[in-house]
């Protein structure tokens, strides 16, 4: 069938540039672009908020059925925000409060399967291009296309010190260092999908990348992707 359209998963650690592939790929394909991390810091938000203990299965249950989760187009910024019960929560969920606890919310079973759900509700229709931890291994396991992003400890601490500080003067590199290794411990050791390498992804280091190279490396195997399915 002409123009079947796949789905993309991009796992990897934190912060090594996930998110910038999948939007620009989204953009160039004319895709749907999911950033699966801001549900779960959504969700962390509404946790944290509410005072809900991280250990109380019967509260986090009924927490979760107050949680409507939505992404919405803000034309200002060509981007979707992310909406918590209708809230635009897209700035606050990136702030530290919430980096600090995300990975332990993640960490919950019936946290990951209300994401997971969603998630892949969104994808019934193929053409999305979805980031995470789980994406290639556990949400859509059958991707056409699987991308495993790494890059150096030091560039990932590098990127997101810049990116941090250009929004908030007070955050410090010791403070981003160990919040990266906070996250990404928890999130490779946890029990339930653990962020790891899918056997079939293709692995794409870009630490010593540009953006347009990295782009183009992942476009080209996304091309071969939609060919072959559009041959089959
Ligand atoms: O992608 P981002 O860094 O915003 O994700 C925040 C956190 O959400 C991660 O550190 C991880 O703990 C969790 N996460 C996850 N599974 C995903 C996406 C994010 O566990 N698919």
């Amino acid at each position: 069938m002409a123009n079947q359209k796949i789905i993309i998963a991009i796992d990897g650690y934190s912060s090594c540039g996930k998110s910038t592939l999948a939007k620009a790929m989204a953009k160039n394909l004319e895709y749907v672009f999911i950033d699966t991390g801001a549900m779960y810091r959504a969700v962390a938000l509404f946790f944290l908020r509410a005072g809900i203990d991280f250990d109380n299965t019967l509260d986090i249950a009924a927490a979760l059925n107050k949680i409507t989760l939505q992404f919405k187009y803000n034309p200002a910024t060509l981007q979707s925000d992310m909406y918590l019960n209708e809230e635009n929560v897209e700035q606050e969920i990136r702030e530290m409060r919430v980096s600090q606890k995300v990975s332990e919310v993640a960490a919950i079973a019936l946290v990951r399967d209300f994401a997971v759900a969603q998630q892949q509700a969104m994808g019934e229709s193929k053409g999305i291009v979805m980031d995470g931890r789980d994406i290639g291994t556990v949400v859509f396991p059958e991707a056409e296309l699987k991308i495993f992003v790494t890059a150096s400890p030091e560039i990932r601490v590098q990127r997101r010190f810049l990116e941090l500080s250009a929004k908030n003067a007070a955050i410090t590199v010791e403070e981003i260092s160990e919040n990266l290794q906070h996250r990404d411990l928890i999130d490779t050791t946890r029990e339930h999908s653990p962020l790891k390498q899918a056997d079939d992804a293709l692995v794409l280091d870009n630490s010593n990348m540009s953006r347009e190279a990295q782009l183009d490396i992942a476009l080209q195997w996304a091309q071969e992707r939609i060919n072959q399915a559009n041959n089959q």
